[in-house]
């Protein structure tokens, strides 16, 4: 259902509209009327006649007509009523501005239900309750106890904090920025961040959805929507909060790496949401996205009337990856031509202390003339001759008349570029105070058009053996068996195509050393108890094993150790195993979130990957990019692709195990969390062995 009369109501009722200058109620009613709203506004209060002249109703019975639009501000004991006064109205929407639902505990929550459940019966929907209500800019339409009505312009804002929003109204009144619409929808009990976000990116009037976000609803709907809307409305958001799957206790390693953290990180990567760490850097970005047109590559070009400010420049574009645009020789020669001796006419361009504004569009022109430039960042500092203000007229001019790269300026100072900013700002070139800020806007835009590139992803399937692999889960189930350990892991393993290292369970010495004799030395043995988890921890490990008798002599010792030291444990015998001799360790895991679905992992392997932390998080399913991605975006990688004379590991290998890793936890929702670990790798032509895993699975 459309949101439109959130957005456009031809009119707005305001039930529990007062007298009382300060209260929420007589707020929405003079905002609704000082914002310029062109409909009706119907104060609803049995007690009034009126307030500040406009005429007010007892009930919305009494209306001759229907409104759009009902905001709700009456005390919580009467929000059900009032509901019921919508539905007998036909309202279309309503705004519950009260607080005390849900946000303080079962009662209020329970009251929030029935309230919604009102509004869904007679096809009301509801923004709120909890929340500041909405402002529409563009339809003039303040519909909000924020008392300001910021100016028209490109951003969406969606916030799930209505104070928050408060602020974000203040900061917008005094720098200027515009907004298309800015709705606040606190505790989401109907309407929530994705319907807002989905109503943004189908409104012309708005080029970038920026949004303040605690909490994200369904984690799966929520990817694939903002996925589709990024490629034409870039999405900016402000994340903070934990999701509940961070807090549930993890017995894997994967499982205590997580963190909700990396959940986002992931989520937000795949959908192409541009993620900011501050309110400050978020409308840096979005007003990059709102004003100017993105960039086709990210090669940029400065122009600067003072040194350091071009060096400052220049550090912050390594720093973030960009490249600097070699100029064209005909610039360089049209630039030489035109400015005086002393200026550089080498990126950084250097139009001189003493530049006026004609000097600064005369450069800005041959620059964004280049070909090889795909970005200009404007720097000036307000010297004795600077012309701050010309200079902004000049550079808003020069855009105007190349409208298909993007242009930001820096005009670094206080007072004496206020005026620029403003004239700037109005001019549709966004102002940063410093050229770090405005560098961090670029390479944002800079990865979002790589984004869009980014190819289609495929997800490729396996032939696997899936039947195997539901007698395991389904017999742990029956049994009501949580953990699958090591031998069954890897049978599960093998049905997915990976390789493990041949062994068998022994429950005496003698058995162990025959096994041994078997396989051949060196051999490992490992305890075998459903009940230890981490088997090193306990001496539960040994590698290297070189006869019968060493064999003998390790069984003894395990039987008699480890249970002193875990003397709950059930222990079943040892499992003794081929030793693998060549390659590298990593581990590949998975966390299943409630949110997002399953999470996978890849990083350092054996004992220390707590410790060494060097982990890389993407959701399932991965394509064979995103595997390859995965690995390549550790420290680690470094170490196995090949350095010092030593043999890189074949890339292809655990990408392809990465893959078959994705498609047994999408085709098992059963499977909570998982790892490989180690996961043994080694050059081209070595195939890999999992080594050791661990599955835990749950009814679902
Ligand atoms: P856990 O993780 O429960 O302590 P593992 O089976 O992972 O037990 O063994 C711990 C370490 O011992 C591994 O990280 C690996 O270095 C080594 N290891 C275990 N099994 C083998 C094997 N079959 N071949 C070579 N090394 C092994
Ligand atoms: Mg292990």
């Amino acid at each position: 259902m459309s949101l439109d009369a959130f957005f456009s109501p031809r009119s707005v009722a305001v039930i529990g509209a007062s007298r009382t200058p300060g209260k929420v109620g007589y707020e929405i009613v003079t905002n609704l009327r000082d914002g310029g709203f062109e409909g009706a506004i119907y104060p609803v209060n049995p007690k009034a006649d009126e307030i500040e002249g406009i005429r007010c109703y007892p009930d919305l019975a009494s209306l001759a007509d229907k409104p759009d639009l009902a905001v709700i501000t009456v005390p919580v004991p009467f929000v059900a009523e009032a509901m019921q006064q919508c539905a007998g109205a036909g309202v279309k929407a309503a705004i519950i501005i009260t607080a005390g639902f849900k946000e303080v505990g079962e009662e209020g929550a329970a009251l929030e239900r029935q309230v919604v459940e009102v509004a869904r019966r007679n096809h009301i929907r509801v923004l709120g309750p909890n929340c500041l209500g909405v402002i529409a800019p563009s339809s003039k339409l303040n519909a909000s106890f924020g008392d300001a009505m910021p100016t028209v312009g490109g951003i969406g804002y969606v916030s799930q904090s209505g104070a928050l929003l408060a602020a974000i109204l203040d900061l917008a009144q005094r720098s200027g920025i515009g907004f298309s619409k800015l709705v606040s929808i606190g505790n989401k009990a109907d309407v929530d961040e994705l319907d807002i976000i989905r109503a943004l990116g189908a409104d012309p009037d708005t080029h970038v959805i920026a949004g303040y976000l605690e909490s994200i609803g369904n984690g799966n709907d929520f990817v694939r929507e903002a996925e589709q809307i990024s490629h034409h409305t870039p999405i900016v958001l402000l994340k903070a909060g934990a999701t509940e799957a961070g807090a549930k206790a993890a017995s894997s390693h994967t499982g205590s790496m997580v963190g909700s953290e990396a959940v986002y990180e992931s989520a937000f990567r795949r959908a192409g949401v541009i993620r900011c760490a501050s309110l400050t850097q978020q409308f840096d970005i979005a007003q990059a996205f709102a004003y100017q047109p993105l960039p086709s590559g990210p090669a940029v070009a400065v122009i600067t009337n003072a040194g350091g400010a071009g060096i400052l420049a220049a550090d912050a574009i390594e720093r973030a990856g960009l490249t600097f645009a070699r100029l064209d020789d005909a610039t360089i020669a049209a630039l030489g031509g035109q400015l005086p001796a002393a200026a550089n006419i080498h990126n950084p361009i250097d139009v001189l202390g003493d530049a006026l504004a004609d000097r600064y569009e005369f450069a800005l022109d041959v620059a964004l003339s280049d070909r090889h430039v795909d970005v200009a960042l404007v720097m000036l500092t307000p010297q004795a001759m600077t012309q701050s203000r010309e200079t902004a007229e000049a550079v808003v001019r020069v855009c105007r008349g190349h409208g298909d790269k993007p242009v930001l300026a820096s005009f670094m100072g206080a007072d004496l570029v206020a005026d620029a900013n403003t004239v700037l700002r109005n001019g549709r070139v966004p102002p940063y105070d410093c050229p770090e800020e405005a560098v961090e806007a670029i390479r944002a835009m800079v990865d979002h058009v790589h984004w869009r590139n980014r190819p289609q992803r495929v997800v490729k399937m396996f032939p696997v053996n899936r039947h195997r692999v539901e007698r395991i889960v389904e017999r742990h189930l029956r049994r009501n068996e949580r953990e699958v350990g090591e031998m069954e892991s890897k049978e599960i393993l093998e049905a997915y195509g990976f390789r493990t290292p041949r062994g068998a369970i022994a429950t005496t010495a003698d058995q162990a050393a025959s096994i041994a004799d078997q396989i051949g030395y060196p051999i490992v043995m490992k305890i075998w108890s459903p009940d230890i988890l981490h088997k090193s921890d306990v001496g539960g490990v040994r590698v290297g094993l070189n006869g019968p008798q060493e064999v003998r002599d390790a069984f003894d010792l395990m039987m008699y150790r480890i249970p002193q030291k875990m003397p709950e444990a059930n222990i079943l015998g040892v499992l003794v195993q081929e030793m693998v001799r060549t390659g590298q360790e990593v581990i590949l895991g998975m966390q299943r979130d409630a949110q997002f679905g399953p999470l996978m992992m890849f990083g350092m392997g054996g004992i220390f990957v707590e410790v060494l932390k060097d982990v890389s998080f993407y959701l399932a399913p991965l394509t064979a990019d995103e595997a390859r991605q995965m690995l390549t975006s550790t420290r680690t990688w470094n170490m196995l692709k090949g350095a010092r004379g030593r043999e890189g590991v074949d890339i292809d290998a655990i990408a392809e195990a990465l893959q078959r890793l994705s498609q047994l936890v999408t085709e098992f929702p059963q499977i909570q969390e998982m790892d490989i670990n180690p996961f043994v790798v080694g050059p081209p032509g070595f195939s890999p062995i999992a080594v050791d895993a661990r599955i835990s699975i749950e009814k679902v």
